[in-house]
């Protein structure tokens, strides 16, 4: 069936991060106030040396270290916002000794709960709500008719790259980009872009 190593993921991530900081940058410039990419790269690199350097824990304290670790480092939205999701995944697999797909689907669950909570965004805002909503329902979907766990992530994957594509026609109305009424159209979100990356990097945490 296979599990998620969160160390494997945090290490992809911060890899993938780094190498897209300045597209992830030139986006937000555009719609934002341009320091998603140097925001992301900071707080997954702390990350990263946190979780690698916490000992064995179960991954749902894994989890739930790196999303302490990005509130801490990174200021602005994402931060607190990547951060709770990852803490509240962290809260939901609790001390299981594995993250299979099953438990995925539930942990990816409660981190939308916890961004759509602190963040108050719908679906259509123009925010990185946008890429993870479809993913986590795409990954629900297959884990419930018996994909593998690799075909899952794959799907989920694809799902949170259409949802950022999807948000370039939408009007912002969350977060800085709303301040930009109609002008806002027309440009990636830069956080749907960095949570496709983050969902995709997934797909290369398998072990
Ligand atoms: P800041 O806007 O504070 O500089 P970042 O540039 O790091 O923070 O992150 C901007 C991203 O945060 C946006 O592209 C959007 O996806 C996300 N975001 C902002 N506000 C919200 C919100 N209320 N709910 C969900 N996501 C949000
Ligand atoms: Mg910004
Ligand atoms: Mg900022």
């Amino acid at each position: 069936m296979g599990s998620i190593s969160v160390i494997a993921w945090m290490d992809e991530v911060s890899a993938v991060i780094a190498a897209e900081a300045d597209h992830l940058t030139q986006l937000d410039a555009a719609i934002g106030d341009g320091d998603h990419g140097v925001n992301l790269t900071r707080g997954f690199l702390a990350v990263r040396e946190a979780v690698a350097s916490s000992g064995d824990l179960p991954p749902g304290r894994q989890l739930i270290l790196a999303g302490k670790t990005l509130v801490s480092t990174v200021g602005g939205a994402s931060g607190p916002l990547w951060g709770t999701a990852l803490r509240r995944a962290g809260r939901a697999l609790g001390d299981a000794p594995e993250l299979d797909g099953a438990r995925l689907a539930d942990a990816l669950d409660a981190a939308l709960a916890g961004v759509v909570e602190l963040g108050a965004a719908e679906s259509g805002d123009k925010t990185m709500v946008d890429a993870l909503r479809p993913a986590v329902a795409a990954l629900r979907a297959a884990v419930e008719r018996g994909a593998s766990l690799a075909e899952a992530l794959e799907a989920a994957g694809n799902a949170a790259a259409e949802g950022a594509q999807a948000t370039v026609p939408m009007q912002a109305r969350k977060g800085r980009a709303s301040y930009l009424g109609e002008r806002s159209i027309g440009h990636e979100d830069p956080g749907a872009a960095s949570t496709a990356l983050i969902v995709a990097a997934l797909g290369r945490a398998l072990s």
